[in-house]
């Protein structure tokens, strides 16, 4: 119905604009509670995540790591003599992702989603323009799940470098590359390509990588990636690119100029809401560009919501799928959900691995007293070898075995603990809690249930030990 309370005759219930994690989720759930949806995607329906993102990401840090499991092997009485051919590792991830995007499109169209393969703008709350057939399409409710875009800074030359679009497809594996950037994505790609044998420099404008991140897991990663070959240049970025032959000539704000085969930026992602036609229906950004929503993602407009990157929540697959869910409990299931945004397990997919869910040492500390029980030990499976790597464990509570507040994991499998972890953080789990279940021995996860006295402590914010 519109204002005047009389119906209108839209095409559709729901025009999704993006099919990746969010946007496929919504369509499919509101399609399954019974709305008429179509969902327009200009490249292939997956996104980010499946086509460019996450899933051939962890695909490519598998094959990094085999070099770390060769190097331990002799300590296993193993011999081998291994080489790695790029061009095998690229079909056969394409492979897989082609295989994804089927499903996801049999997803889609079980519950009767129509997909229509097009760039769409939108041109008024309850419309939209196909920009290849022209045709122009109305819907009671518009979501924008148009994701994000990698942000290249603004230097001479910056077309010489690539982003993670790119970086999976390069017609051969480059003999040297320089990454920018010291976050999730920065690391992870000096993780696949020094894994790979690509003799690695990283660059970045902070002082240690991952700004934001626990310091003992900043640390341990830093020591990671200096023992895997990463040449890590810090308190610097890259001024400029210039190509001379095959090469491209990177000049540092230092004045250093060095050349690389390839130069990658991962300088953070921006919204995708440039040229979408959002000021026509009314829908107010925020001062980053990305859709400004309330707790559930409906835009200043009232017709139109959005999901995922595109709205600068928390730029995470499983979050936009969160948030695509709830759209659809909400509005075509009667049942208002809006997704917390407080407590989100994260992964860092480098090696060695980070897993995090809560709060930083340096963030509790500001929250009351807190006790720090901290572990470091070798990983098992390095006792055999010469490799004196540390993992790190640590656990923040409340004082006197209270809440836990944060749990900080480096090392193997870190990813697969802390989800687990967040489920006990989530709950509200305390120091008591976790000392009551019974270790699991011999795992590095045991760590988390058996320690005994703190390593240390804050009262009034300030450092005890
Ligand atoms: P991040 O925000 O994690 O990191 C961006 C990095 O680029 C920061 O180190 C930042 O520095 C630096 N930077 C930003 N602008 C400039 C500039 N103009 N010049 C030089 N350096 C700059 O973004 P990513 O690109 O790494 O990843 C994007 C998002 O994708 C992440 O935030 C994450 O949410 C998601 N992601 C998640 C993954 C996972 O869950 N495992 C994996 C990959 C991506 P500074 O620290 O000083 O701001």
């Amino acid at each position: 119905m519109n204002d005047l309370g009389t119906y209108m005759a839209y095409d559709y219930d729901l025009l999704v604009i993006g099919a990746g994690s969010g946007g496929v989720r919504a369509a499919r759930m509101s399609a399954t509670y019974g709305a008429k949806v179509a969902i327009i995607e200009e490249f292939r329906v997956g996104g980010t995540c499946v086509i460019r993102g996450c899933v051939p990401k962890k695909l490519y840090v598998y094959a990094s790591r085999f070099a770390d499991q060769f190097d331990l092997a002799p300590s296993f009485g193993w011999q081998v003599d291994a080489s790695f051919d790029w061009p095998t590792l690229v079909a056969a991830k394409e492979k897989e992702i082609t295989r994804l995007e089927a499903a996801y499109t049999a997803n889609l169209e079980k519950p009767g989603v129509e997909i229509i393969k097009e760039r769409a703008v939108v041109t008024g709350p309850n419309s939209i323009k196909l920009l290849g057939s022209g045709r122009e399409l109305t819907a009671e409710r518009l979501l924008i799940a148009t994701g994000s875009h990698p942000h290249i800074p603004d230097i001479p030359g910056a077309e010489f470098g690539i982003t993670s679009n790119e970086a999976f497809d390069l017609p051969t594996l480059p003999k040297t590359i320089l990454i920018e950037g010291g976050g999730y994505i920065a690391v992870e790609f000096a993780t696949i390509f020094a894994g790979l044998g690509v003799d690695t420099t990283l660059i970045y404008r902070g002082e240690r990588v991952l700004r934001g991140f626990d310091e003992d897991m900043r640390i341990g990663l830093e020591a990671g990636l200096t023992t895997r070959g990463v040449r890590l240049i810090y308190q610097t970025t890259v001024a400029s690119l210039a190509k001379m032959g095959d090469a491209v000539h990177a000049t540092f704000s230092d004045g250093v100029t060095a050349p690389f085969d390839a130069v990658m930026f991962a300088t953070g992602r921006r919204a995708n809401t440039r040229g979408l036609g959002l000021e026509t229906a009314g829908v107010k950004l925020n001062e980053d560009g990305s859709v400004a929503v309330d707790a559930y993602s409906q835009s200043s407009a009232p017709s139109v919501y959005a999901v995922g990157d595109v709205t600068g929540r928390a730029q995470l697959t499983p979050v936009a799928i969160r948030e695509g869910w709830y759209f659809a409990e909400t509005v075509y299931n009667n049942k208002p959900l809006a997704v917390d945004h407080s407590i989100i397990p994260t992964a860092v997919f480098s090696e060695p691995e980070i897993g995090v869910v809560g709060l930083n040492e340096e963030e509790a500390a500001t929250h009351g007293d807190i006790d720090v029980y901290v572990a470091r030990f070798r990983p098992m499976q390095n006792t055999l070898s010469t490799k004196t790597e540390r993992m790190v464990l640590k656990l923040i509570t409340e004082k006197d075995e209270g809440k836990v507040l944060g749990v900080h994991i480096l090392g193997p499998s870190a990813a697969e603990m802390i989800q687990l972890v967040g489920i006990a953080v989530g709950m509200g789990a305390t120091k008591a809690d976790f000392d009551r279940t019974i270790a699991l021995h011999p795992s590095a996860a045991e760590e988390l249930v058996t320690f005994k006295a703190p390593s240390y402590t804050y009262r009034d914010g300030k450092k005890t030990s």
